[in-house]
This record gives C-alpha cells, structure tokens and sequence, in this order.
C-alpha cells in the first residue's frame, strides 16, 4: 500500500499541497485516457513534443485531485483541494512508486528481455501458465521506461507469479527496469540489430540487456548465441541453458517433425505447433521454463501443442449493415479490456458502440469483483450497448446497464441474437480464447476476397511523431488526407490524427472533406479546390476554401454576400499550378479591405523541387518570395494568418523554412520522398492477395492474353487475385513487376489481366491460398515504383477503392 504521503521520501519531491492523505490506487500519464477519480495520481510529463502539465486543469475538472509535476505552472494554487507533488521527473518518479510496489509481493517473477520474442514468449507464458497460477503482465508490449512501472503497478495481492518484458534502447535504460521488474527468473531470448544505434557494440548491448537480471536466482538462455553465453557465463549467475549444442543443459534435437528434448536423465519428443524458426525459439524458452517450474517433459508436451500464435494487435475491419469491427478474439483480462476498450472509445466514426465480451477467466478475483471490476471498466468508455456471453457475467446481469443482452455460450448468441439489429455501429468483439469468438466475427463481418491492404494505425503514429521530431515544437502541422488518405483510408486515419491533436486537415475537394465530417471529425479542413457548385456545402460542414484566383475568389464573394468566412490564401512562388502572382497583390490586398467578412486563417504556397538537392537554391528563393508577399499581405490584415509552406521532403530536408505550419502528406504513410531513404520512417500500408491455382505448364505453351507470357522451358505458374482494377498496373505485364510469396521473388508471366495476374513460381515454395505480398514493409513501394518509372505516391493512391482495407494497431 503506498498513500500519498509515502511519495516525498520515494522520489525525492517536495509537497506544494497536500490536502487529504489518499491511498495511491491508479497512475495516469495520459490525459486522454478517462480513469477512476478515487486514489489516481496524475503525473505531468514534459516532453519534446507534448506538454502534460497543459492538462491539469482539464483533470481536475474531470474530477482528479493528485498530481505529480515537474515544473510550477500558472494558476495551480487556485486548483482547491489538491495533493500536489514537485518533482525533478516525473517518469523517475513513476519508476520509483512501481519499485515499492514491487518490493511488497514475495512471489516469483520472471524477467524477459531480449531483441525479439518478448511479447510472444510473455504470451505463451501465460497461456502455459495460466491454469496453474494467477498471473500478472505487462499489457500488449507495455515494455518502456513507461510501460514496464505501469504494467508493474498492476501487481495485485490475488497474484501468484508476474510476467514482465523489458525492451531497450540505449545504455543505462536496463538498471532502471531492474529495480521496477526485480525478476527473479530471467529469459533473455535473442540479440539481433534491433537498436544496435544506442550501443558501442552488439556485445554491449548484450551486457547492458543482461543488467535486467541483476538480482535473478537463475537465467535462462540459448546457448547457441554465442555473444549471449559468454555474457551469461561471465556473469557468475546460474544459468539454464538450452541449445542444438551438445553442452547446452537442455539438449534439443530435430527430429522428423518433432523436437527431441534431453534434460539430466530425461526424455521427450515434443510437438512444436509452429515451424518458423522465430516460433520454434520462442517456444523452446517456454519449454526452458517449464523445465525449471519442474513441470513434467510430457506435460510440457501437452501444454505446448495447444499454443496458438499470437496476433499482437487489434484489426479493424469492415463489418455488415456499414458496421465496423474491432477483431479482438485473443484474449480477455483485464489489464487488456482497458486497452481494447480505448482503442473502441478512440473511434469516432460511428455513433453507436456496442461491445461483444466474453467472461475474463482465471483472473484471480473472486467471480462478482471481477464482474464489478468489468462492469466500471465498460462503464468508464460510454458504451450504448453490451453484450455478455458466459455463465458468469450471465449470473452478474445486475451490474450492467438494462439495455445489456446476456448468453450463455458462444453458440446460444450465434443461435439467438439478431444481428439486424446491428446497423452502422461499431462493435468490439473481445473474448477468452476457449469462447471461440472468432466465430462471432465471421459472422459479423463483410466477407473480404482476398485481396487487402492492411493498414497499420501503430507506424502512422509513428510517423507522425518522427515528422513532429523534425520541427519546432510550436509549428503546427496540417496532414493532407487528399485522396482517401493516399489510399490508406480517410476516415480512420482522420480519426487517428484528431486523436493525437494534429492541428488542420487538407482535403483536395469537397467532398472529401464532408465525407469527414459525416464520421465526425470536428478538426478544421482545408479544401484545395472548392469549386463553384460545392460553395453551399462549404459553409455547411465548416471546410475552409483554398482561394489560389480572383475568379474563385469573386464568385465566392458573391456568393457569401456579407457571411462570414474563413479562408487560405495560395500564393505561386514558383510551382506554377494554382496560386496568387506577385502581380496580383495589391488588387488582393484592396479586396481583402473591402471584405472584413473574409478572415484569412493563412498564406501558403508549395515547394516545386523540395526533395532534390540540386533544386535547394530554387526552394529557397521560392521560400524568401512567399515570406516576402505573405508579408505584404499580412500587413493590412487584423491578425496575422499562418504560413506555410513545406510538404514531407521540404519537412525533411528544409527544416529552416517551417514557418508557422507545415503540409505532411506521403511521409505519414511512410515513404520518404528524398533520396536520402531516412529509414525512421514505418511502412504504413501493405497491399496483399493470395494464390488461386498453380499449375504446371509444359514448355512451349503460351500464357494469358495474347499469348504474350512464354514457357520456354516447364514452369509453375501462380494466377494470384489481384488485377489492373484492383490498381496493379498493367505496365507490370511480362516480368517487369515482381512479387513476394512466402519470402521469395516471382515474376509476373504474360500480361496482367483485370482481376488476376500469373506469376512464375517455379522453385519457389508456393501453395494455393498462400499469401501474396505486392508491396509493404518486406518489398518496400520504392522498389515498386521504380519498376515502372513513377513514383510511390502513385502507386499507394492507385490502389482501388474495391480493395478492402483492414486497419491493424497493437493490443492483446
Ligand atoms: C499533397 C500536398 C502536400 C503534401 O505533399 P507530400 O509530398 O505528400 O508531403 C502539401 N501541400 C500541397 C499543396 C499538396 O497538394
């Protein structure tokens, strides 16, 4: 128990209030994220980009009264009734309080660390585990200087054995962790380049990884990684190896299609469910474990073949009567509910939310808590509708709202519910895996055929914070969703950057911006080309016109009549398409006196050659021109508007011409339009198909249409679902487009056709209904594109709208 009186001598912070002493129940750093008022702590993190300390009022008027600060803000003594906490850092400070924490549970902890497999083996451990101890873990891939005191936190006294990953990224991060996850296991499950930037060495790196398990009664590791070994052999700690080598203390041996087991005087042979060597791995540490828990090598067996893979994350897909889905068929617990249950509350797209759950079980509580727990936690997200399958929440119906509907079983609701009465909502469907709720899903979903571009909301946040790393913490950024978001979905992206406060929206035309503003998007858009006919709309929705023409500007005028109106003024510097001319600035200037209706939000203009090098002198002279004749106009206006003036490469590559805004448009969804190829950027979108049919054809014959595909010798031929209607170019046709199946390279045979292509597959290992990747983060779209002379923003906005796209973000 830690009250908030324990705080000052924890983290070394000086008190400013203190008003009434409160047991510490709930930790917030996110402003965003609603919580229980009762016992939480607020801390304010000052970061490059992000000000929590602009968010304490707002929490307390939500009710909050403890905070933890590292700076003195204006206004906070008028805050009544607070316990207020000064520290040197908030983040220390939360590290410090899960440390206590921590050091109150005398049970065992295992400590992951490694390049990769911490969240799958934390998983599988649980799923291993579960039926013998009540578990406590991080959410998802909660593993950060943040992650892991928030997951720690969680600790409750119900807890038999906790299950915490650690992920690093530079020297010094690991000893921190340490002293918050104190392990007394530890896995360390593989070193590979992942972050080798922060370290000296790939060596260091594993010594700085080994730090987690400082205090650890025995750590267990591959011995086949040679680096690993001899960091763990110096290390004096007992260790637990495993490994095809001979000298390994659990030998494994392939053999057939089963892994032969050795420990001391026992023997196994063991069913790997998976055959990717990542799985194989990651399960052999589980194995490790079980080993050291001393669970019996046949046991072992039974609870290994029942693993399934993990999908680490939340898929958002399209779902019948224009209702959306949120794929969330894993798992349930709660720590989980809460992540599944924001990601729900962060859609604005639909009105009507509903949520399909099954009971959480093995959770360690006793059943009606755990329903209470349930019921605030549904409670809290403003839900309209609920649905509970299972005995249990069936026999707690009195805790949820009277609209809730209750089954007993998955096949009583496949049975009995009407999903008519689903119409344009979205749905979180979320359930223990034993519920099998995947089949609620099937049956709620649109079916998709095949072909899909996946689009992963996690790499555009990503993105987005790289681009914000970029400049100035005080420029604003409009992000450009002109066509359907470069391909990628307007709407859910939209979403995505209303959520993560991005400050304008740029749309090419008016329709694009209502089609925002019918799935409620509140922030401000601006419209390239407003055209006559859509003036009415314009107002109507609050989209604000790009005015580049004295003849768009008077018809709009005329229209307005005396309304008032915000608009964005374009200037042409040098780009030559749309825009004012230095010529025309003194006739602008005497309108915009004429017209006190008009307030002119901003100037702009764009960069001609922003992302090539050769060009820098030209973008400059473009840059000292608009500043010059934004100027010029600004002078006789009441305020001054933003400029702006660069897009993704001019952000990349001439920082120095921010201005007040920047225009972000390809570079969320991940390319980097320089030649520099940055590398920080995430593939956002990944478009892919599957194999039809393979066939064997015999040399000599033709293949497609007119004939133009030749087997010159015997060759496999793939026909894969994806043709020039679904935006694979036909300039792909006879072997200049390539794609990748099951890691491999195959070549387009004969010309592409409107639903389907061939691709060769001879020697590569391809089944029907395998996987066909077109482009995405293993083929990247540079490579793509240059295959036939254009570039990737073509490719990513060809892509045809009958393509479905499935939205992924992180979860469990
Ligand atoms: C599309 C567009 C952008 C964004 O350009 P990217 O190169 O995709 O970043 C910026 N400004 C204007 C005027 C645009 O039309």
């Amino acid at each position: 128990m830690i009250w908030f009186s324990d705080l000052p001598a924890l983290t070394n912070g000086s008190v400013l209030s203190m008003d009434q002493n409160q047991l510490i129940t709930n930790l917030i750093t996110d402003s965003r994220k609603g919580s229980n008022v009762e016992g939480s702590v607020f801390f304010a993190i000052k970061g490059p980009h992000h000000d929590g300390h602009l968010y304490i009022k707002d929490l307390y008027n939500q009710g909050i009264r403890q905070f933890v600060i590292e700076c003195e803000i204006a206004g906070l003594s008028t805050l009544a009734g607070c316990n207020i906490l000064l520290v040197e850092s908030s983040i220390h400070a939360i590290q410090a309080i899960a440390s206590a924490h921590r050091s109150n549970y005398n049970i065992p902890v295992v400590g992951i660390t490694g390049s990769n497999g911490k969240t799958i083996i934390k998983e599988w451990l649980y799923q291993l585990l579960s039926p013998d101890y009540k578990i406590a873990k991080n959410p998802g891939s909660y593993n950060s200087q943040l992650g892991v005191p928030l997951s720690v936190w969680q600790l409750q006294p119900y807890h038999q054995l906790g299950l915490f990953e650690a992920g690093i990224s530079e020297p010094a991060e690991m000893e921190k962790l340490a002293k918050i996850i104190q392990p007394t296991v530890g896995i360390f499950s593989n070193l590979g380049s992942a972050h080798d930037e922060g370290f000296e060495s790939r060596k260091q790196k594993a010594e700085e990884k080994f730090k987690l398990f400082e205090n650890s009664t025995i750590v267990i590791y591959c011995k086949d990684h040679l680096l690993i070994d001899e960091v763990a052999v110096r290390s004096n700690k007992k260790l637990l190896s495993w490994g095809f080598s001979n000298n390994a203390d659990i030998i494994i041996r392939k053999d057939g299609n089963y892994f032969l087991i050795s420990y001391q005087n026992e023997q196994e042979r063991i069913t790997i469910p998976f055959t990717d060597s990542a799985s194989v791995e990651n399960c052999l540490h589980c194995v490790a474990l079980l080993i050291y828990l001393k669970f019996d090598l046949k046991e072992i067996n039974n609870r290994i073949a029942m693993l399934r893979s993990i999908p680490m994350r939340l898929e958002l897909k399209e779902g019948i009567n224009q209702c959306q889905i949120i794929d969330d068929t894993y798992n349930n617990d709660l720590a989980g509910l809460q992540i599944s249950t924001e990601f729900l509350a962060n859609q604005h797209q639909k009105k009507t939310k509903r949520i399909i759950l099954s009971d959480v079980l093995q959770s360690g509580l006793p059943d009606e808590d755990l329903v209470k727990k349930i019921a605030e936690v549904i409670a809290r997200r403003k839900v309209d509708f609920f649905v509970g399958i299972g005995e249990l929440l069936s026999k707690h119906k009195k805790y949820f709202p009277s609209s809730s509907t209750f089954f007993e079983s998955t096949e009583a609701f496949l049975t009995d519910f009407d999903e008519t009465k689903l119409q344009n909502e979205i749905i979180l469907v979320k359930g223990a895996r034993p519920f099998q709720f995947e089949k609620i899903v099937n049956k709620l979903q649109r079916k998709v055929h095949g072909t899909v571009m996946e689009i992963d909301l996690n790499a555009v946040v990503h993105n987005l914070n790289f681009f914000k790393s970029r400049i100035k913490p005080s420029t604003k950024i409009m992000v450009m969703v002109k066509a359907f978001a470069y391909g990628s979905g307007s709407t859910e992206i939209a979403n995505l950057l209303q959520f993560h406060k991005v400050d304008y929206l740029g749309v090419a035309y008016a329709d694009e911006g209502i089609e925002l503003r019918k799935n409620n998007i509140s922030l401000p858009i601006m419209v390239m080309n407003p055209s006559e006919d859509s003036f009415n709309k314009l107002i109507g929705h609050h989209l604000e016109p790009e005015i580049y023409s004295f003849k768009i500007f008077h018809s709009y005028l005329n229209f307005l009549d005396g309304r008032e109106s915000t608009i964005h003024l374009k200037l042409d510097t040098g780009m030559h398409r749309l825009g004012f001319d230095e010529g025309d600035i003194e006739e602008l200037k005497g309108l915009l006196i004429k017209h006190q209706n008009i307030t002119v939000a901003s100037i702009f203009s764009h960069l001609a050659g922003a992302d090539e090098a050769m060009h820098d002198q030209f973008s400059k002279q473009q840059g000292e021109k608009f500043f010059r004749l934004a100027n010029d106009v600004s002078s006789i206006l009441p305020a001054k508007p933003l400029y702006h003036l660069l897009n993704s490469p001019g952000i990349l590559r001439l920082p120095e011409m921010q201005f007040d805004m920047v225009r972000l448009g390809i570079g969320l969804y991940g390319v980097d339009p320089t030649q520099e190829r940055i590398g920080a950027l995430k593939p956002v979108a990944t478009l892919k198909t599957f194999i039809s049919q393979i066939k064997t054809i015999p040399a000599g014959e033709s293949i497609g249409y007119g004939r133009r595909g030749n087997a010159e010798k015997e060759m496999r031929i793939a026909t894969i679902a994806i043709g020039y209607a679904d935006g694979f170019s036909r300039a792909f046709s006879r072997g200049i487009g390539k794609v990748l199946i099951n890691g491999k390279m195959a070549s387009v045979v004969g010309n592409v056709c409107m639903d389907m292509t061939m691709v060769d597959v001879t020697g590569i290992d391809a089944r029907e209904g395998d996987e066909v990747i077109i482009f995405g983060k293993e083929f990247s779209i540079h490579d793509v594109a240059n295959r036939i002379n254009t570039i990737p923003y073509e490719i990513l906005t060809s892509t045809s709208e009958r393509v479905k796209r499935v939205f992924v973000a992180e979860g469990i």
